[in-house]
């Protein structure tokens, strides 16, 4: 062996001994390092299932756990397969200006589709709004249906005001998350709004927004309002920030899961790694000064408790059926009480609408959509050719009544009824002008209310748009807490 093989040798052993020790250090390092933080997530909604993801991207040694009272992931996102159609039992579709839904879907791998009805027509609407997606609309006041593309190239000035109001409210829309993701986690929802100035749709109604805007009330009562009453079922004295959150689809693609929008909040609980508890409700929360204990039923009997660390409720507080223990002021009579309204979601495999109903001759053919007057007392909100199928097609309807046995009177040839009863569909978007009428989104150090921020518009994007806020805020206590810095955006 010669000299420079000698010291080759000496050189490798060396090295390798070096790597023992580094491996050595690693694993003491490993060994040393805290256990993460414990957190629950009460709700396995976009909400819970986001935050979890959000939660578990920031505080990879995090112990998760979601409590969820239902039976499946997802809340108020079901898909279910009618006549292998996969349908959307609750929220539908998002549009494109949904800037973190649309990265969730990518991340997490989900083909979406364009959501929007592609019909083969152009009509006038559709060059106004630049683009070919007719909505082939009639508005039923009782009494007549109302040709609104007529309506609409009657009152072009209106029309033209309300797309510049949309693009304007989309801008700002930009603004804000722009000016968020530089200044970090926002505390309430006043702040939130701050960003990109939205107060100002917030504070205000429909009406008197538009009204202002020189938007003629014909426009306002036939158009505007049956699809504010066919999105929300509120009318236009809801405040006009929900009215533009739902109306930029009009200007912007909207987009679905392929394989059903469910699938996305549970992939978003896959990849959290959290410990999942369905058919498990949280009946008490109490504070014990460091941590929290939870106490749940499991398929409704057995008790069980856990203690955690920080506690993420993602779900209405208004419906969560919590009791507060040893938490000052008492989250359930200190917070703000919205009202909510509930739908019955109906799914009717059926030939064709009847006619007779709509006072229309045999040869009459029906919108695609068939929205309502606020004036008409009626039990259905909208009902929607869905989708069409051989023979038959696929009808939606929101209504404010069960009308699975009186399906009869609507349609021709009904082959089968899916009925589903949301207890809550969204709450009452009253305009708001005191920022004492938000709900807190830190009701107790650790304890955290993301729903909140439904009370400025209810779409699947907001509750994912506290997610990350709430993940972010307990991600900069922890860091605190060992010494790192804050706020380093890493959603
Ligand atoms: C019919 C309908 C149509 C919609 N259409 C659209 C749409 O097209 N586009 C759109 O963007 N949005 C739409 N939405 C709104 C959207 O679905 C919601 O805003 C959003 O999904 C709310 O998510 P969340 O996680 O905040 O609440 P939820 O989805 O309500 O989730 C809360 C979860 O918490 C659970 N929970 C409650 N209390 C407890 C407890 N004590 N213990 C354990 N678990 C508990 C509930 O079971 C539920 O699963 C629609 C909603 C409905 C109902």
């Amino acid at each position: 062996m010669d000299v420079q093989h000698i010291l080759l040798v000496i050189l490798s052993l060396r090295l390798g001994l070096l790597d023992l020790q580094a491996s050595a250090v690693k694993q003491e390092e490993k060994e040393s390092m805290p256990s993460g933080p414990r957190i629950a997530i009460i709700g396995s909604g976009i909400g819970g299932s986001s935050c979890a993801y959000y939660l578990h991207k920031l505080l990879p040694n995090a112990q998760l756990s979601i409590f969820e009272a239902n039976d499946r992931i997802g809340g108020r996102i079901m898909s279910v397969n009618i006549e292998g159609v996969i349908v959307e039992v609750g929220a539908a579709a998002w549009a494109s200006a949904n800037q973190y839904i649309m990265e969730l879907a990518k991340e997490m791998n989900l083909s979406i589709f364009d959501a929007k009805p592609k019909l083969p027509r152009t009509d006038r609407l559709d060059l106004l709004l630049n683009q070919q997606s007719a909505l082939s609309i009639g508005v039923w006041d009782g009494y007549a249906l109302h040709d609104i593309e007529k309506l609409v190239i009657d009152n072009l000035k209106s029309t033209a005001i309300t797309v510049a109001e949309i693009a304007e409210f989309l801008l700002k829309l930009k603004l804000n998350y722009f000016q968020r993701e530089d200044e970090g986690p926002f505390r309430n929802i006043t702040e939130y709004l701050a960003y990109g100035k939205l107060t100002e749709y917030t504070s205000k109604s429909t009406l008197q927004y538009l009204s202002e805007h020189n938007v003629e009330l014909e426009l306002l009562k036939y158009f505007i309002e049956p699809l504010m009453i066919h999105i929300y079922d509120q009318e236009l004295d809801m405040h006009s920030f929900a009215a533009f959150a739902s109306l930029t689809s009009l200007l912007t693609s909207a987009h679905s899961v392929t394989s059903g929008n469910s699938k996305l909040p549970k992939a978003l609980v896959n990849a959290s790694k959290a410990e999942v508890h369905l058919n498990s409700k949280v009946h008490t929360i109490t504070n014990d000064n460091t941590e929290y204990t939870i106490a749940f039923t499991h398929d409704g009997k057995n008790e069980s408790i856990t203690t955690v660390d920080a506690v993420v409720i993602a779900a209405p507080l208004e419906w969560t059926g919590i009791t507060f223990k040893n938490i000052q002021p008492d989250p359930s009579s200190s917070q703000p009480h919205r009202d909510w309204v509930f739908w019955y979601v109906h799914f009717v495999v059926a030939k064709s609408i009847n006619n007779t109903y709509f006072h229309q001759p045999d040869q009459w053919s029906a919108p695609d959509n068939i929205f309502t007057t606020a004036n008409v007392s009626l039990p259905w909100a909208s009902i929607q050719l869905y989708q069409p199928l051989p023979n038959s097609n696929i009808y939606k309807l929101f209504c404010t009544q069960n009308l699975t046995t009186h399906m009869d009177e609507y349609f021709i040839g009904v082959r089968s009824v899916y009925t589903h009863h949301w207890v809550y569909t969204f709450p009452r978007l009253i305009p708001i002008t005191d920022p004492e009428d938000f709900q807190d989104i830190q009701l107790h150090d650790g304890l955290f209310n993301i729903n909140t921020i439904e009370s400025i518009a209810s779409a699947m994007e907001v509750p994912v748009i506290n997610a990350r806020n709430v993940a972010q805020l307990i991600a900069d206590a922890v860091n605190r807490d060992y010494g790192y810095d804050t706020y380093q955006n890493d959603c």
